[in-house]
């Protein structure tokens, strides 16, 4: 007979899902009440307004979908092209080229503007696409690209869209919680985010955030949204300002109550402190494995804090130490992606799992394994220079 499953106490840092807090846990194992519970419907109002303050907006329609970050993805495409709608797409990573296939299954056009994997978005080869694609109504790209660990300019991309009258959609499943999100000061249209990253909170949720002229798009169409499941037209008929909610899908209850209660602990924290915290166990870690003679995959100043790619030196075997690393140490890092793979390791300090026990834990582990494989790097030196960056 099948038994329960009981899964082990890990040490998450990867790219995701990342640690989740007790607290968090705690609060997904709440009685489950009904998704049109009057108690339930002002759960949802004050998730909303939880997100608006997350994503520094005062969007309306700001709300989780019900479905991973993926699925915040879709719900942006899917919603704001149309058939024969042309939509420039940044890509210096896997993600942009997910954008590219959301793009292309609307029926639309994708001009690509590509860029190195491990460098940020180029500004000037967006503003070349524009002169050469005037009629292209939409920018698509990612601000913190997971699958690299760089974070591109957002503020002047989506400026840049304005000013071409483009909406932008900007992909924030990494950045938020972890660095600076400020969807209104930007003027960014449509952003879409993920609870298992810096908001550590379960899998499973993707919060989103259009702006007025995105609604207006919207409200607009003339074709209907190709997915019944995320037209936000539907969508907002249950999750709607208005008192009365219409059914439209059964909410992920418990996943909902995680998801406030992560929020409620960012909102505890501060933003600024829990940008300040990430900023400075990133450099504890950075400090340390520079110390141990690994070199980082990306230039500091577009290095993102919760995602630090690191190269994989000469001569070791990537998959047999991440094996070891989760078996002796029940420690998950994540492997290269894509033009990557093979050549770095991504380590994720994310969300609760960004604290300054994991980061000696992740280095005194990681030197014990490099150590063992007889890989030629500085030992002993690794935590005083952690400890020494930790502090200041
Ligand atoms: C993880 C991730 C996604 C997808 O989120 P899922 O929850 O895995 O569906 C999209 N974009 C970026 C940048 C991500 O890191």
């Amino acid at each position: 007979m099948i038994s329960s499953f009981f899964p082990p106490q890990r040490t998450l840092m990867g790219p995701g899902p990342s640690d989740v807090s007790p607290r968090v846990l705690g609060a997904l194992a709440r009685p489950t009440i009904g998704h049109l519970d009057p108690l339930f419907v002002q759960l949802m109002d004050e998730i909303k307004e939880l997100l608006q303050f997350a994503f520094q907006t005062k969007n309306e329609l700001t709300l989780p979908i019900s479905a991973p970050g993926s699925a915040g993805m879709e719900a942006c495409f899917v919603n704001l092209l149309s058939p024969g709608d042309k939509v420039i797409v940044c890509q210096n990573g896997v993600f942009g080229g997910r954008m590219k296939e959301n793009v292309e299954r609307c029926g639309a056009t994708a001009i690509m503007v590509e860029d190195t994997w491990g460098e940020p978005v180029s500004i000037g080869k967006v503003v070349t696409a524009f002169d050469q694609h005037p009629d292209a109504s939409i920018l698509a790209f990612v601000h913190a690209e997971t699958s690299t660990g760089v974070c591109s300019d957002a503020a002047a991309l989506c400026a840049l869209a304005r000013g071409r009258g483009a909406l932008s959609i900007v992909d924030t499943v990494t950045s938020l919680g972890g660095i600076e999100v400020l969807a209104d000061d930007w003027g960014a249209d449509a952003v879409y985010s993920g609870t298992q990253k810096c908001l550590s909170c379960v899998p499973g949720i993707s919060p989103v955030t259009f702006s007025a002229r995105a609604v207006d798009r919207i409200n607009n169409r003339v074709h209907k949204v190709q997915s019944w499941f995320l037209d936000m037209q539907l969508i907002m008929g249950y999750w709607g300002g208005s008192s009365k909610r219409a059914y439209h899908h059964t909410a992920p209850v418990n996943d909902l109550y995680a998801l406030h209660e992560s929020l409620i602990m960012l909102q505890e924290e501060g933003l600024e402190a829990t940008h300040q915290r990430h900023r400075r166990n990133h450099e504890g870690l950075v400090a340390g494995l520079e110390a141990m003679g690994l070199a980082m995959a990306v230039a500091p100043e577009f290095r993102l804090p919760q995602l630090n790619s690191v190269l994989i030196p000469e001569g070791v075997d990537d998959a047999a130490l991440r094996t070891t690393l989760l078996q002796e140490f029940s420690l998950e890092i994540g492997a290269g992606l894509g033009a990557l793979a093979g050549k770095t390791w991504r380590i994720g300090l994310m969300g609760f799992a960004s604290n300054e026990r994991n980061v000696v834990y992740c280095l005194n582990a990681l030197e014990a394994v490099l150590d063992g494989q007889n890989a030629a790097i500085n030992t002993g030196v690794a935590l005083p220079a952690a400890r020494a960056a930790l502090k200041r």
